[in-house]
């Protein structure tokens, strides 16, 4: 697998605004936002997308989605709501080849998205 931009923000050859880090996770600041609150949610154990999820350890794939409710309580989104989005491959709009997934917030948004 190619280096992506967030192997760097996860070795610290990137700076990146870090919300949350634990021994699975590192949560950051999407440097581009499309909402007040856009942070990126990556696994430390890397894969490159969403589609490899089947073919991976469940309890890791369970400890990154509680770590993602567990992101989203810590920047005050609960009671307001929020949405998480993975973006996979080309069609799904994935830009960096290296699995995440976006928590926005702080505003409304429509359905279906664009
Ligand atoms: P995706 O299109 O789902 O692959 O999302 C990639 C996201 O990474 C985009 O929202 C970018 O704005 C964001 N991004 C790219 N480079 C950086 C960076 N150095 N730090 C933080 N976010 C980044």
């Amino acid at each position: 697998m190619h280096e992506t931009i967030f192997d760097k923000v996860l070795s610290g050859a990137l700076p990146a605004d870090r919300v949350y880090e634990d021994e699975d996770v590192l949560a950051f600041r999407d440097i581009n936002p499309q909402a007040p609150i856009h942070v990126l949610v990556i696994p430390k154990a890397k894969y490159a997308r969403f589609t490899e999820v089947a073919s991976r350890p469940i309890e890791e794939t369970g400890r990154f989605f509680a770590a993602i409710s567990k992101v989203a309580a810590s920047l005050k989104l609960d009671n307001s709501g929020y949405r998480v989005v993975i973006n996979n491959g080309c069609d799904g709009g994935q830009t960096v080849e290296y699995f995440h997934a976006h928590i926005l917030g702080g505003r409304k948004f429509t359905w279906p998205p664009g």
